[in-house]
């Protein structure tokens, strides 16, 4: 991206309509100079306006056109728009979208289609222009793009990727596999949190790929971390994820009989979390027949599917062993499994002998010296063996239906086109009690936005200067310190999690005074004891706090190392891999006896450093679309916005800094010879084609220069219809 070229962001001022009584005025941009360098061609600003569909908009459409641009002028324009159902607002080329909590009549086939046809600056901003753009950089200018969502949990991220996804797949060829993807992913990988009822549990990375008329033909989705623990429990009023409810709910009694399952939640532990009401049932009846069309779509059969709700069966049943104690006559410990017809089904789902799998729940074997010695397990033990096996069974099963997804939309030609990917992780989040899982969830959050404001405001800022263009730096925050904080190597928070797990015995106690010596001098980490600790700050004993951008959060340890580990005792592999189940193989490659490389699996901190910095490497390597989503309130409903809740996003997601950095700078960029060819087509003057070619011929190499100087010259000369031909050719790249 270093030496790409600009043009000036005016495009998306042009036709904007005052703001009235709002204390808030444009920014005197002109086209081709910063407010700065405005001259007198305010004539032309009027060019492109008066299109009929922006007649009805409120405040600024573009945040960048606020003057003085603030956070309060930011949150009054968004609330002013958001009242009139306008969720969408630009800040230059990125938009910001408020959730509606409604269906609102703005994703229709023809909405679709005037966003296809029409130039940017024409209609009111919409995630369908962004996903316009991005289309068109892959299929006109042949880059790789990626829409890159972010916000807290609940914002809408889930939705607006869809709808990117709905944009670009809405073509005259659709493929129905790639539309289908979502629901399958969302049935296995989203619950009910507190903050949103379909929130994703799991980071997900779509890649697109198109023929060359520009229809998509498939593509790949990575994902990242599926949120382990909730398999075996959730918090008070949340629920596990989607597809157990919807399995009992939704599947006929048929199929229910031969998974030997009862339709009643409360029959299982593992779902008790969260009493049901008759419309949440409805809902989850209603969401298994999409499920089980998308299934049926991508291809998979009708004994696929059963293999695969005999595995989700398989996991609410064992969740309801419970083991109790025994004393054995020499004095140790052990415990007996006290539903023995459940455990019987369960080995029924999976094709195993009853024998091998109580033997690898309450027992564990310990090879020492060529012997193998085995030792009986206490009732917690195998209580807590129980729910790792639940915890793999599962989060296997979702690794394995993506990877089958993915055959499903695999491209299967071998040439590698150019992409568009669509990047939605799961947001920032304070629960009332946080955990391993929320630390993962945030620190994910918090790198994605270290890298966004990195692309979008740190290497921008940094290209207009070495390109020479007259800037004055606005300042960006960063979060890097806290970044460091969390993934540094030995003294990070990941790190030492780890190394307290490595050790022999580790034990909460042992890892809190770990933290303690390691983080308690980092200044936005508190810990109780620790040499930064606030006066104000209540830390429970056991518990650490981090200062994140998006607020703090305090962290409660017990369980951080099972979290940490969650793996999966060699016994339990080995039972699994004989099952007869046709995709146990598959789910425990390491149960091969056959297998001698007795490789560790990688801990939970362990994959989200790498996960993490291959997500970080994906986002550099593309061009990036942004489109932060804003939560309106915590009481998901429609029509309420809170000032402060919305107030807050604007801050830490850095709004005033883009609008700053996108209204004086300059939002386009496109290579040289591209913009070149662009303009010449645009212009009827051959005497301005001839002044283009001669700055050409100069070679200049940043074409932002090279524009401003024709500008400038044709401004001087008032040269106004060369000036709005270019200013229309620009707008045209822009698409
Ligand atoms: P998480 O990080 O928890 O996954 P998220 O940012 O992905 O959260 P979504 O699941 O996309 O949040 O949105 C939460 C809910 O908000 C949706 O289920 C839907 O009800 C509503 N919502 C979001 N965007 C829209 C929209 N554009 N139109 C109507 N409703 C929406
Ligand atoms: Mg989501």
């Amino acid at each position: 991206m270093n030496s790409h070229p600009h043009a000036h962001s005016i495009l998306h001022k042009v036709g904007v309509k005052g703001v009235g009584g709002m204390g808030v005025q444009f920014h005197p941009t002109l086209l081709g100079v910063n407010s700065s360098r405005a001259g007198s061609s305010g004539s032309l600003v009027g060019v492109g306006a008066g299109v009929a569909s922006l007649e009805g908009e409120v405040g600024v459409p573009d945040c960048a056109a606020l003057y003085p641009v603030s956070e309060e002028a930011l949150l009054h324009n968004l609330h002013s728009r958001y009242k009139r159902d306008q969720i969408y607002t630009y800040v230059g080329t990125a938009l910001i979208s408020v959730n509606p909590y409604r269906r609102l009549a703005l994703y229709t086939p023809e909405v679709i289609e005037a966003y296809r046809s029409s130039c940017v600056f024409q209609l009111p901003p919409h995630i369908y222009a962004v996903a316009d753009a991005a289309h068109r950089g892959v299929w006109e200018r042949n880059t790789d793009q990626l829409v890159v969502v972010s916000g807290e949990s609940g914002a809408g991220k889930t939705e607006a990727a869809k709808l990117v996804l709905q944009y670009v797949g809405d073509k005259s060829q659709p493929c129905p596999r790639l539309l289908q993807c979502n629901p399958v992913l969302e049935a296995f990988g989203n619950a009910r949190t507190r903050r949103n009822d379909n929130s994703s549990r799991f980071g997900k990375y779509m890649e697109l790929e198109f023929d060359h008329k520009g229809d998509p033909i498939g593509g790949t989705i990575t994902h990242y971390l599926l949120e382990r623990p909730r398999v075996t429990s959730q918090l008070q009023g949340e629920r596990n994820y989607h597809i157990f409810y919807q399995l009992l709910a939704g599947a006929d009694i048929q199929t229910l009989k031969s998974l030997k399952l009862q339709r009643n939640t409360e029959n299982y532990n593992i779902l008790q979390s969260t009493r049901l009401t008759p419309s949440d049932t409805q809902d989850d009846r209603h969401e298994f027949g999409i499920t089980k069309r998308a299934l049926d779509v991508l291809g998979l059969t009708w004994e696929e599917q059963l293999e695969v709700w005999k595995v989700v069966a398989a996991v609410l049943k064992l969740g309801n062993l419970t083991f109790t104690c025994v004393s054995n006559i020499d004095g140790t410990e052990g415990c007996i499994n006290e539903n023995a017809y459940e455990l019987h089904e369960v080995c029924d789902l999976l094709t195993c002998e009853v024998a091998s799998l109580s033997t690898a729940l309450q027992t564990r074997s310990v090879e020492a010296r060529g012997e193998t010695v085995v030792a009986e397990l206490s009732a917690a033990e195998a209580t807590r063996t129980r729910d790792v096996l639940c915890r793999a069974l599962y989060s296997r099963l979702f690794t394995w239906v993506v990877s089958r997804v993915n055959e499903a939309i695999k491209v299967k030609t071998l040439a590698r086109r150019k992409v568009l990917g669509i990047l939605d992780i799961f947001g920032f989040e304070i629960q009332e009690v946080n955990s391993f899982e929320q630390l993962v969830i945030n620190f994910c959050n918090e790198k994605l936005h270290q890298v966004l404001a990195e692309v979008t405001l740190k290497l921008v800022q940094e290209d207009y200067q070495r390109e020479g263009l007259d800037w004055s730096m606005v300042d960006v925050p960063t979060n890097t310190p806290v970044v460091d904080l969390i993934e540094q190597r030995q003294t990070g928070v990941l790190a030492v999690v780890e190394e307290v797990c490595a050790r022999v015995g580790s034990s909460t106690e042992a890892l809190l005074q770990q933290l303690s010596f390691s983080c308690g001098g980092h200044s936005l980490f508190d810990i109780k004891g620790g040499r930064h600790q606030h006066s104000d700050n209540n830390i429970p004993a056991d518990a650490f706090r981090i200062r994140h951008f998006a607020g703090s959060v305090t962290y409660s340890v017990p369980g951080f190392i099972e979290k940490n580990l969650d793996t999966l005792h060699r016994d339990l592999s080995r039972c699994m891999f004989r099952c007869q189940h046709r995709i146990m193989k598959e789910l425990f490659p390491e149960g091969n006896p056959r297998r001698t490389t007795l490789k560790r699996p990688a801990s939970v901190a362990t994959q989200v450093i790498i996960s993490v910095s291959a997500l970080t490497r994906t986002v550099r390597s593309k061009q990036a679309h942004l489109i932060t989503c804003i939560k309106p309130n915590e009481l998901k409903q429609p029509r309420i916005l809170e000032s402060a809740l919305v107030l807050h996003q604007i801050k830490y997601h850095g709004l005033v800094e883009q609008a700053r950095v996108r209204g004086e700078g300059w939002a386009y960029r496109a290579t040289h010879e591209y913009t070149f060819g662009r303009t010449k087509v645009f212009i009827k003057s051959q005497r301005a084609v001839h002044e283009l070619e001669e700055y050409r011929r100069e070679r200049f190499e940043d074409l932002a220069i090279l524009v401003q100087k024709i500008y400038r010259g044709w401004r001087d000369r008032q040269h106004y219809r060369a000036l709005r031909a270019a200013q229309i050719c620009i707008a045209t790249c822009w698409r």
